[in-house]
């Protein structure tokens, strides 16, 4: 018989902790489960400067303050690759590859990945040169020029990062607009370290069959075909959800997001979400936050609803 719980956060990102820290402080049996270190993407991200409370923290702090916090009422956090959630009556089965689980309610809160670009050269240079995590590379890239890929927060701030190791840093953008937020810009634009390649419709990163050597890509404006000199180039295009694994339990979208009522239930009743995961616009670790909040108060009041409609159905109460 597999191990059964009131509940089971798949995810210990901000958003799957936080539900963690409210179920269990509700007196709720909580498993966390992951497939990588708790944290989350904030294993990823150097200084957080816009989480309340913290002028400035490093990301893996912050997830170790919110580990503390969401393991101080019981609640238990175990390594666990999920590859599928299925409904059996009122329980939800959760199979990783080690084995299975049972809870009476889900919430799911994977977030989401690094969106590939998907040209030549991008995978073969891998790890030898194209990166998508600048908190994790960046070093290696010690006074030399590197290239940044894309126009969101993501781009402009991990370009930002950048220019403390490296000698310079071109951001490459398909439009002559940024998406980023105005201030990380305006920050951007002050920075002697940083310059633009606008309208740039990036085609295939070049090496010499070892290491990176730049980025060739069309300048749209003029149709002239340039090449932009990189040692490393860091790809920050959007983001994908990370739902492989619920695509049987009816709760996605048609580009693989999870919408959620203001509750964060799906449509599958006992089955919640939080987090980047979610169908939204707003991704960050205070919505993730909130979001994981009401979703352990959700979850507690699903609870109570199975167990009064045992009741009215002439169940005889347990002890606790
Ligand atoms: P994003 O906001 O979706 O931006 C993706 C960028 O990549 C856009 O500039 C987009 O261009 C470009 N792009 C997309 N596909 C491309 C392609 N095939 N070729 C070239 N360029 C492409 O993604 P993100 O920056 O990863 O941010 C994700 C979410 O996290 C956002 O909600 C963001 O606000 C949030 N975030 C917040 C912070 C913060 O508040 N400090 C930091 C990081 C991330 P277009 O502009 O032309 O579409």
């Amino acid at each position: 018989m597999s191990k059964q719980y009131d509940v089971i956060v798949i995810g210990a990102g901000p958003g799957g902790m936080t539900a963690a820290l409210y179920a269990s402080r509700a007196n709720l049996s909580v498993l966390m489960l992951d497939r990588g270190i708790y944290g989350g993407q904030m294993n990823n991200t150097a200084a957080i400067e816009n989480y309340p409370g913290f002028t400035s923290i490093l990301g893996p702090e912050l997830g170790q303050k919110m580990y503390d916090g969401a393991t101080q009422f019981g609640a238990e956090y175990a390594y666990g690759n999920v590859t599928d959630v299925h409904v059996d009556g009122q329980a939800k089965v959760v199979v990783t590859d080690e084995g299975e689980y049972q809870a009476k309610a889900v919430i799911i809160a994977t977030g989401a990945e690094h969106r590939k670009l998907g040209i030549p050269g991008e995978e073969e240079y891998g790890g030898r040169g194209v990166s998508y995590c600048a908190v994790c590379d960046g070093a290696f890239f010690r006074n030399r020029d590197v290239a940044v890929i894309g126009g969101g927060d993501s781009a402009v701030e991990e370009g930002i990062y950048l220019t403390g190791p490296a000698a310079k840093v071109t951001v490459m953008h398909r439009r002559d607009q940024l998406r980023a937020q105005k201030i990380i810009q305006q920050r951007a634009f002050a920075n002697e370290k940083m310059d633009f390649v606008w309208n740039a419709g990036v085609s295939e990163i070049l090496g010499d069959g070892t290491k990176v050597t730049g980025v060739r890509y069309v300048d749209k404006e003029t149709g002239a075909e340039r090449v932009q000199p990189a040692s490393g180039v860091f790809i920050y295009v959007g983001i994908m959800p990370l739902t492989d694994s619920f695509k049987h339990l009816g709760v996605l979208d048609e580009n693989g997001w999870i919408p959620t009522d203001e509750n964060m239930a799906t449509r599958v009743p006992g089955v919640f979400a939080i987090g980047d995961v979610r169908a939204k616009h707003l991704r960050q670790i205070t919505t993730a936050v909130g979001e994981g909040g009401q979703a352990g108060q959700s979850v507690f009041d699903y609870i109570q609803s199975l167990q009064d409609e045992a009741l009215a159905n002439g169940a005889v109460p347990s002890a606790n």
